[in-house]
């Protein structure tokens, strides 16, 4: 099956081809450790999961890298300001590994949380310092870089194309606009490969380099990470739209300056998820996390359902009443499918389909709309179920494992449903009734069919 991909390098949806048949290596621009992560940068880790999924269902293997910046991104894009970390340290009264690894654990146990299988390698910025500071060797012997006071940076005049990604020359460029205004630097465009470490006082991340003591800029251990486990030009890179501007010309330009080859040949952005018409975001109190969901009573495979709805592409809202009608559209899912026959001989007619669909950039709205179409369709529930199982592949809604969940009644609704088989037997209505009362109120759902009693627990 022919994949199309809508490519922000070429600004086209193209034919997908990997490099090597058979195989690609993609790679995710993972999260900076120093905060929870809100659900809009969630969003990016779920979309790509469902490209990863979708992919290997084509029979291709993904080699799959993700990286953790724990040292480098600044609070300001232009190279200035605190290092996100050490500033989160600084304010919990901890030092900056401690906050990387007790955030990232966080952010492992979000991905599981969601269904999102692991990348090949999960990989910590600080633990590739040595080949980071190689890497920016071969750009200053290339005479890609010139220094600062506080830095290392990298001359965007030097490279033709710099910027093609963005279309940055069609960026407002005024000073002050784009980035903070820097009197050092060569063009605005310029940026940080190699921070020196403030002479006057010690970080907690800071390590022994040619230039002294100091830490790599936060777009480096993207171009490092992608070659040291894909190789110079790889397949797909893919990362939130906020990269666009900035964090990906940026790693584009040094590997390119290093390699003289292009980096990526696919670059995939996801929009952002909104909440009240904003970004998410502390200070105006619309930013919403996993955690936030949970507490909310709402399950984690819930947003994925939500995030499902709306092509990658396109910005989505937020809002508690969408999660909730979200939540109960899942639930009508489980609720239809725990009652079908055990999975038998799937439907390649709607596979087809659905693969067409998410063989379109990825048109989730669409494959939802196909796993409905074979709920409702007059076909044996054994060739339904096998079939939404398949597409559940792709989707990632854990549909086998919620069925399950559904029809596993705790003891004392056990119980309660063998009084009401009986009461019913005994044609005592009334008793019948009120044990029903009795087993919703536990959140079970009895159903009176030609075959008899039948009871649901649905949790999401
Ligand atoms: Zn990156």
């Amino acid at each position: 099956m022919k994949i199309y991909l809508n490519n922000s390098l070429t600004k086209k949806k193209e034919e997908f081809k990997p490099i090597k048949k058979g195989k690609l290596g993609l790679y995710t621009c993972g999260p900076t450790v120093y905060g929870y992560p809100h659900i809009g940068n969630l969003r990016a880790y779920l979309v790509w999961d469902i490209l990863k999924r979708f992919l290997v269902s084509q029979g291709l293997k993904v080699t799959h890298i993700m990286n953790a910046t724990d040292v480098g991104h600044l609070s300001s894009d232009a190279d200035s300001g605190e290092d996100k970390l050490e500033k989160a340290a600084k304010k919990e009264g901890k030092n900056a590994w401690e906050i990387a690894k007790f955030f990232i654990e966080v952010f492992k146990g979000n991905l599981k949380d969601l269904n999102i299988l692991e990348p090949s390698k999960f990989v910590r910025a600080t633990d590739t310092i040595k080949e980071q500071i190689k890497f920016v060797q071969i750009l200053e012997e290339k005479g890609f870089l010139y220094k600062t006071s506080d830095g290392l940076y990298f001359d965007t005049s030097k490279l033709a194309n710099y910027g093609q990604l963005a279309n940055i020359q069609n960026i407002d460029l005024q000073e002050g606009a784009r980035v903070e205004k820097n009197p050092e630097k060569k063009n605005i465009t310029d940026f940080a490969v190699w921070k020196f470490s403030p002479k006057d006082s010690k970080r907690d991340m800071e390590w022994d380099s040619p230039w002294g003591m100091g830490f790599p800029g936060w777009h480096l251990e993207c171009s490092v990470m992608s070659r040291m486990y894909l190789g110079d030009t790889f397949d797909i890179h893919t990362g939130g739209i906020d990269h666009l501007p900035i964090h990906h010309p940026n790693e584009m330009a040094q590997s390119e300056a290093v390699t003289g080859k292009l980096q990526a040949n696919y670059w995939l952005h996801n929009e952002f998820i909104r909440f009240k018409d904003a970004k998410m975001s502390k200070s105006a109190g619309t930013f919403i996390t996993l955690d936030d969901l949970k507490e909310k009573s709402f399950s984690p495979l819930a947003l994925r359902y939500f995030v499902l709805q709306t092509h990658y592409r396109k910005g989505m809202n937020f809002s508690w009443e969408a999660m909730k009608s979200t939540k109960a559209g899942l639930e009508n899912i489980v609720r239809e499918i725990a009652f079908y026959d055990k999975p038998k001989k799937i439907s390649i007619e709607l596979v087809e389909k659905f693969n067409q669909a998410m063989a379109d950039d990825l048109n989730t709205a669409q494959g939802l709309a196909i796993l409905q179409e074979t709920l409702d369709l007059d076909l044996p529930t054994a060739t339904k179920l096998a079939t939404i199982y398949k597409m559940d592949e792709v989707l990632g809604l854990d549909l086998a494992n919620l069925r399950k969940r559904a029809l596993q009644m705790p003891i004392s609704a056990k119980k309660l449903l063998e009084q009401r088989s009986e009461a019913r037997n005994n044609k005592d209505w009334t008793k019948a009734d009120d044990l029903r009362d009795q087993l919703q109120e536990m959140g079970v759902e009895v159903l009176d069919t030609v075959d008899g009693q039948k009871a649901v627990k649905i949790e999401l």
